[in-house]
């Protein structure tokens, strides 16, 4: 990766950690969903409000590292308005990107700004920090009644 995007990626991974997007408790969410990842401490609470099929609002809230924490503000900022398929699409794309190997190409069209977390692949620890957010909303969009883990 160029040196100057990956500069530019860790200083967006920076920013989005001291000043979150969307990071507050929604009092009227219609679903929620918890996560946690044991091995490095993260553990965060998704708030989503549906309008039909369309994620009208999102946010979250809980504590974790500056990957897992950038991560859930970015996947926050980049689902408001989309639907529910769009948002599981998105996190197919980011998943490919995150799990690829060190080296190999990805889709940066299809992942728009979550492109910032592709240097991640190269930290297999740090994968599941920031995975864990998506887990949470899937559990959150369609839950099964399990407990979110990475483990
Ligand atoms: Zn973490």
């Amino acid at each position: 990766m160029n040196e100057d995007i990956r500069e530019l990626y860790q200083q967006m991974i920076m920013d989005h950690n001291k000043n979150p997007r969307n990071f507050h408790a929604m009092a009227d969410a219609d679903r929620t969903a918890e996560g946690y990842n044991p091995l490095c401490g993260d553990h965060f609470k998704v708030y989503v409000k549906m309008e039909g099929e369309i994620i009208k609002d999102i946010s979250f809230d809980g504590s974790g590292c500056a990957i897992s924490k950038s991560s859930a503000s970015m996947m926050t900022a980049a689902l408001k308005g989309k639907t529910r398929a769009e948002a599981k699409a998105l996190f197919e794309e980011v998943h490919k990107m995150l799990s690829r190997g060190i080296g190999e190409p990805f889709d940066a069209a299809k992942v728009g700004k979550l492109a910032t977390f592709c240097g991640v692949c190269e930290f297999p620890s740090r994968v599941k920090c920031a995975t864990l957010p998506w887990h949470t909303l899937l559990e959150g969009l369609d839950p099964t009644g399990k407990q979110v883990t990475t483990e």
